[in-house]
């Protein structure tokens, strides 16, 4: 037995699930085994050509070196022009920070906000490595469990009930992973409402905007007021929007004191991110948009195919998605936990879900329907079959 002492709050994380089934899944594939996967949020589509062109370029240019440690001067300037035109929010390209990801920004952000013993309430269903990154900064997450009867929504009741003197943030995913749920202008006006009167932060996790179904709109909570812009840190990448995942490249807009202290913490752990990689994101920034028009199109038909035919099936029940890429039918009817269903359904069918609990529901499993449209009604043909020899 080895004598190796893990750092305490590393050793309690679990690995990502979302990661451990995505890279099961292409494992099984690359071993010849034929794999439905519904697993990882990841859109099948390749990367935009003007914006690969933009970074090739980049790298034939020799733009090789470190980038100062906040992400090049060009790239924050075009984020906070973004910021200001699409979200209506007044960051000053000072107040940007790029990261590897928005996942590498909200660890950032957690690390830099939050301390031992303070709080961070997470509605609930929520993206898994929320609560990880909370426990790891040393502060602890507190679930507001959203009701299926209220299309898991948070209300502002649940929010205000759940702020103690110990709350500093709550982080707040709208449209949101694993389920889809888009809050509307007057909902988001309450919640902020609420924040703003006990003092809370809201990290506003932005990262599925472009994607909204039925015509819904993406409102940022930090546009609604000078006030909310203090108290609000939006969190925004590259990797859902423009299909750029292994870029690894996102960003936050925040507080001037927020910024100062990532920029050290990222100074001394990553430096910047890859150079010639965010001359591909000013690309995506400044170039047409209409790849995200084809791409959105494409979604919504997938979004309305899966929900139809998943809800359709007995015994699941299933909340719409209006917006992202995820739906989340409750599969409790069935008398497995979604660990069990979700094993037991890539044993049987090949189909590969990721369970519920590590999102806090263990009555549900996520399929991502960012996957071809073939990929989607072989797995539904493998998981109504499944359900049906249960
Ligand atoms: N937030 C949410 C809700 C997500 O689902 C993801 C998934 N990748 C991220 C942030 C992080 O995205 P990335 O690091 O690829 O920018
Ligand atoms: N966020 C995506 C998902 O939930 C990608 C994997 C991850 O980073 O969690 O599937």
């Amino acid at each position: 037995m080895s004598r190796l002492a893990i750092n305490k709050r590393i050793a309690s994380i679990p690995p990502s699930v979302t990661l451990g089934v995505t890279s099961k899944a292409k494992a099984m594939i690359a071993a010849g085994e034929t794999v439905y996967s519904f697993a990882a949020g990841e859109p099948d589509f390749d990367t935009p050509e003007h914006i690969k062109v933009a970074a090739v370029q980049a790298l034939t240019d020799g733009q090789t070196k470190y980038a100062p440690v906040t992400g090049l001067p060009a790239l924050r300037s075009v984020i906070s022009n973004k910021l200001k035109a699409e979200n209506g929010l007044d960051y000053a390209p000072e107040q940007v920070v790029v990261s590897c990801g928005a996942k590498h920004s909200l660890f950032n952000i957690i690390m830099a906000l939050c301390d031992e013993g303070e709080e961070v309430i997470v509605p609930t269903p929520y993206w898994l490595s929320y609560t990880e990154m909370i426990r790891v900064s040393g502060a602890s997450p507190v679930l507001v469990r959203a009701k299926q009867e209220n299309d898991f929504k948070m209300t502002p009741e649940e929010f205000e009930a759940a702020i103690t003197p110990n709350t500093k943030a709550i982080i707040f995913n709208s449209p949101s992973n694993p389920i889809g749920i888009v809050y509307t202008r007057s909902e988001i006006e309450k919640i902020v409402e609420v924040a703003l009167r006990h003092g809370v932060y809201i990290i506003a996790d932005e990262i599925y905007e472009k994607l909204l179904y039925d015509g819904a709109e993406h409102v940022s909570p930090g546009s609604l007021s000078a006030e909310a812009q203090e108290m609000v840190i939006t969190v925004n990448g590259f990797s859902k929007a423009y299909s750029m995942t292994g870029w690894r490249l996102g960003y936050f807009a925040g507080p001037q004191k927020l910024v100062k202290a990532v920029t050290a913490l990222q100074g001394h752990s990553t430096s910047s991110p890859t150079t010639f990689a965010q001359y591909g994101a000013v690309a995506a920034l400044e170039g047409p948009q209409d790849c995200l028009k084809e791409m959105g199109i494409a979604f919504a038909e997938r979004r309305n195919y899966i929900y139809n035919r998943v809800s359709a099936i007995d015994g699941v029940t299933c909340v719409k998605p209006g917006g992202a890429f995820y739906v989340l039918p409750d599969i409790s009817s069935f008398g497995l936990d979604s660990v069990s269903f979700a094993e037991q359904l890539l044993a049987a069918e090949g189909v590969a879900v990721v369970p519920g609990a590590p999102f806090g529901v263990d009555s549900n499993v996520r399929l991502s329907y960012a996957c071809s449209m073939e990929n989607i009604e072989k797995g539904l043909d493998g998981l109504e079959s499944f359900i049906k020899n249960l």
